[in-house]
């Protein structure tokens, strides 16, 4: 009888407080042993020159969600946690989106009908409140929050999503009831919805415009208006997707103040810009999501928002749509007015090794850090912690084995996903996940997929670390 049902051996295990060497046993897929000498094991793996990390948690990702008539997200929760899997995430937190005029409890059982069995990674989700009726707002979303979907997400802007002021301030209140923790989509509708009609009369319709329909300063107003609101119901709020420098100093404004403000970005707010938008014949489509990626200074304001801690989470908000597709980024109402263009991109698989790259690689973040933003914090943030989102005794052995010595370049043709393109192919990164595990399955080993669809479990998730008693 071996002492451990694997070790993994030789490594260097960081986690998001410290770097060691040491050995890691597994046994019934949790963490039973850090040390050396451990014993003997059924399955070992050595980790000679590798880093071994918790797995990643991507907490912002929209998998096979609704997104309008004749629009199709190409990736189900199958080919989604695969291609997550590969890029050394573990869970996955995607949204369940309440369609308006639907009930909370049928668009959850929609989500599980669509996810369970399928995947390789462990999976919770985030309700998305599009219709906050009375009975949403008094018995479905508490007993939602109960049964572990214990986040929700809100919109300012989009047809079909957005709530008012008072709607948002009535759904923070059952936050603020029930001990939920509240995401918001911050960007003006208004201002949103004034500029598009303009430059559709003036006939600026391609791509690129999309980036200019949605401003900065519609973020940041609507990130300053999402604080106030929370600070007015007297909650936490997540700020999603910040892309520029406007909208950190609101949020560091609103801190300042007192208000507890929780704040995520994402790789396209650091390796990507509006040029991207600019390709021809429809080229600009592929880069199309919201907020749009801005300019190179912004670019260097999320770095900083990144390097002094200002963000505590680094997600994907991979949304994918096919390019070459008909039901994707190239539907043909797209080409009469970039407002019709399926809004968001692919980035499960390629959301850790660029920011290994840009951010450890080339030393603006230790792996410590690394570990907070795309692990640590999204565990303790949603209710998942200490279970997931370190590497300690008891947890579960969610762990992704990296090689840091690793070079390529990133190719669509190398992932898992279900899309037919990335907006990072061409990027050159150093260090790539090659072996992942789940509750200590080998889900990948050296590259290659070495389980079955399935092997995620759904999460019930607790509540977050950060909403006060
Ligand atoms: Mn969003
Ligand atoms: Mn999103």
């Amino acid at each position: 009888m071996a002492d451990y049902d694997l070790i993994i051996r030789n490594g260097t295990v960081a986690t998001g407080s410290d770097v060691m060497n040491a050995d890691v046993g597994i046994t019934d897929g949790r963490i039973a042993a850090l040390g050396h000498d451990l014993g003997t094991a059924a399955d070992t793996i050595d980790a000679t020159g590798k880093l071994v990390l918790p797995g990643g948690i991507d907490s912002h990702v929209h998998i096979a969600q609704p997104s309008g008539p004749d629009v199709v997200q190409t990736d189900g929760f199958e080919s989604g946690t695969r291609s997550a899997v590969f890029g050394g995430n573990t869970t996955v937190i995607p949204f369940c989106l309440q369609e308006r005029g639907q009930g909370l409890r049928q668009a959850i059982k929609d989500y599980h009908a669509k996810a369970d069995g399928q995947c390789y990674t462990d999976y919770g989700f985030h309700l998305i409140v599009s219709d906050p009726t009375p009975t949403v707002l008094g018995q479905e979303l508490p007993a939602a929050i109960g049964d572990g979907y214990s986040s929700f997400k809100v919109f300012m802007t989009y047809e079909g999503l957005a709530l008012t002021d008072a709607e948002i301030l009535e759904v923070m209140t059952v936050a603020r009831g029930t001990g939920a923790l509240v995401m918001v989509h911050a960007e003006n509708y208004d201002i949103i919805r004034h500029l598009t009609a303009r430059l559709e009369s003036e006939g600026k319709i391609e791509p690129r415009y999309h980036a200019t329909s949605r401003p900065i300063p519609a973020e940041r107003e609507a990130t300053h208006r999402a604080c106030t609101l929370a600070e007015v119901a007297d909650v936490p709020v997540v700020i999603v997707h910040v892309s520029n420098g406007e909208a950190i100093e609101e949020i560091q404004r609103a801190r300042a103040r007192g208000v507890k403000v929780l704040a995520e970005t994402c790789p396209q707010y650091l390796v990507l810009t509006a040029k991207d938008l600019e390709g021809l014949n429809m080229e600009g489509a592929k880069y199309v999501c919201s907020p749009p990626p801005r300019d190179k200074q912004s670019q260097d304001a999320c770095w900083t928002g990144i390097e002094n801690g200002t963000f505590d989470f680094y997600s994907s908000d991979h949304s994918p749509f096919r390019f070459n597709d008909e039901k994707g980024k190239l539907l043909p109402k797209g080409r009469t007015s970039f407002r019709w263009v399926p809004n968001g991109i692919p980035g499960i698989e390629t959301r850790l090794p660029i920011l290994f790259s840009e951010g450890v690689m080339k030393k603006r973040i230790d792996l410590p850090h690394f570990v907070r933003i795309t692990a640590t914090n999204h565990a303790k943030a949603y209710g998942l912690y200490p279970r997931k989102g370190s590497i300690a005794i008891g947890a579960d052995a969610d762990i992704a084995i990296w090689d840091p010595t690793i070079t390529r370049t990133i190719r669509h043709a190398d992932l898992h996903d279900n899309n037919d393109y990335t907006p990072y192919e061409g990027i050159a990164v150093t260090g790539w996940p090659v072996t992942t595990m789940v509750r200590g399955t080998v889900i990948v080993r050296d590259g290659v997929l070495a389980a079955q669809k399935g092997v995620g479990s759904f999460l019930k998730r607790g509540k977050s670390a950060f909403v006060p008693d």
